[in-house]
């Protein structure tokens, strides 16, 4: 288990700017940043503490908490958006320091003996409405590769330099050579080199402790001069940074070492959606067009709230169990401010032939876990095939290699995963995608992607917190196509207005 490692980063420091050059490293630290495509968007929101700023992100995140359960199809879909499956889990399972802290390894198995489902998904009860186990699955199972040298996605015995954007190249003496010519460096003097632990947990080490000095009922003067010696030596003496920090600024800015370092406070700068690379228009192809009504002001100056039916709730919280790689594939970087996009395009980029050749797919093309998409997927990925275990005991689920000696008579048999949105036992394998009912339900949604469920109470909240006269508002329907909802997937990425800035006419 490696949520509790931490990795090395040596750092080449320009102490007159107060800026990190770049960072040496082996594989591990590569690995790791490699592996942020592979998460869904809705584990990195979580992890943040619902703060990540990313555009939309948390208010829908927020909305899927809040909306009752009535509202989706089974129990298990609200799980399945809070706590989206990462379809590269097992692979992610070998980095030093893991950013998902869900056990890849723990299945909810049916148990009844005739059923033989199983899903990651934590689920109470399975969809033939027997009781569930949970049960770990061994390491070999799934098919990774242990005991040799080899990163999780990297070649073995390279060494890497990291620019502060994330541009990752294989280390070497020219590369190092023109990086500092690049920043006007030929004195070595002023280069300061400092190694810098990454890890998961620093904010529970740090509560653990600060825990601990209140249960020694310390007077608070002298516990606020605890705390901050310990905040000290954790970030100075040892320096511990916590990769999802890393993640975090490697979305927002383009100096996400240099900001962690140096601890520069993290601003969101708007993105003007009109300045961002066109969408070319989208062949409609089987997309079914979106109804949604949009309340605004007469003189389009802003966007109260849009009437949605479930097909664009579905759309939208869908969005939480996508991989991060899978929005760079689809539009190019997740926000222009960031520099996620750099870390993408050097895989087959500057770190050529560094990946190892059956990940680079994988991380070029990251996919959802299997039955993770939504019945209205824009973003380029698709779902893992549903995975089987072949287990010589369906009481303690023993894999085949392993020999059972607790239950006389063993069962052997198949188990296959299950679509938990789905309580009907017999659309197991059915193409049925939504996480949210069907029905003539309609939802209230804010520019900034806050969902409700639509009542009269909740519409006059939305005008009183306006502060906009009804006789200033304006009804519109709305059928938007592929090529529109493209751009409000963009949109709910970047900004908060992810409504008004596609909808609306652009401001003067
Ligand atoms: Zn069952
Ligand atoms: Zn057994």
């Amino acid at each position: 288990m490696s949520i509790y490692g931490t990795v090395p980063v040596k750092l080449f420091i320009d102490k007159v700017n107060k800026k990190v050059l770049f960072a040496e490293s082996d594989k591990d630290f590569v690995d790791i940043l490699f592996s942020f495509l592979t998460l869904p968007l809705g584990t990195i929101v979580r992890r943040l503490g619902k703060q990540s700023q990313l555009g939309c992100l948390d208010e829908l995140y927020k909305s899927v908490e809040s909306l009752s359960e009535d509202h989706f199809q089974t129990k298990a879909c609200k799980s399945m958006l809070l706590r989206p499956v990462n379809a590269a889990a097992f692979q992610c399972d070998r980095l030093k320091v893991q950013i998902d802290d869900e056990n890849s390894r723990r299945f909810y198995v049916c148990c009844a003996s005739n059923c033989k489902k199983m899903t990651p998904v934590k689920v109470n009860y399975c969809n033939c409405g027997s009781g569930t186990s949970s049960w770990e699955c061994p390491h070999n199972v799934f098919g990774t590769v242990e005991g040799n040298d080899d990163g999780t996605f990297l070649k073995s015995g390279l060494k890497f330099i990291v620019t502060d954007d994330l541009q990752v190249s294989p280390a070497s003496t020219t590369l190092v050579f023109s990086l500092l010519d690049r920043f006007g460096l030929q004195e070595q003097a002023k280069i300061e080199e400092k190694i810098f632990q990454l890890n998961a947990h620093m904010v529970c080490i740090y509560n653990c402790i600060t825990n601990f000095f209140s249960f020694l009922h310390i007077s608070a003067r002298r516990k606020s001069d605890c705390e901050i010696r310990l905040h000290l030596l954790t970030t100075t003496t040892l320096m511990f940074f916590q990769i999802i920090s890393l993640l975090q600024r490697a979305s927002l800015s383009k100096q996400p070492l240099t900001g962690l370092y140096f601890d520069v406070p993290l601003s969101q700068d708007a993105v003007n959606i009109d300045q961002l690379p066109k969408i070319p228009k989208q062949g409609d192809g089987s997309f079914f067009a979106i109804k949604i009504k949009l309340v605004h002001t007469k003189d389009d100056s802003s966007e109260l709230y849009a009437e949605v039916g479930e097909d664009f709730v579905d759309l939208i919280f869908g969005l939480l169990c996508f991989p991060l790689g899978s929005v760079i594939r689809t539009y190019g970087q997740m926000s222009p401010n960031g520099c996620i996009g750099n870390l993408y395009n050097s895989i087959d980029g500057s770190a050529n032939g560094c990946v190892k050749s059956e990940c680079e797919y994988l991380l070029r093309t990251p996919k959802l876990a299997p039955f993770f998409g939504c019945s209205r997927d824009v973003l380029q990925a698709e779902e893992l095939c549903p995975r089987r275990v072949t287990s010589s005991c369906l009481k303690c689920y023993r894999t085949t290699s392993q020999v059972c000696t607790t239950h006389t008579k063993p069962l052997s048999a198949t188990v296959k995963e299950m679509n938990p949105k789905y309580a009907d036992n017999e659309s197991y394998y059915n193409n049925g995608k939504a996480y949210i009912k069907g029905g003539p339900r309609n939802f209230l949604v804010t520019d900034d992607l806050r969902v409700i469920h639509f009542s009269l109470t909740n519409t006059l909240q939305v005008m009183r917190a306006a502060k906009v006269p009804k006789e200033e508002l304006v009804e519109k329907q709305l059928s938007l196509d592929k090529t529109q909802v493209m751009k409000l997937v963009r949109a709910a990425l970047v900004t908060r207005g992810a409504l008004s800035s596609v909808l609306l006419p652009p401001k003067k």
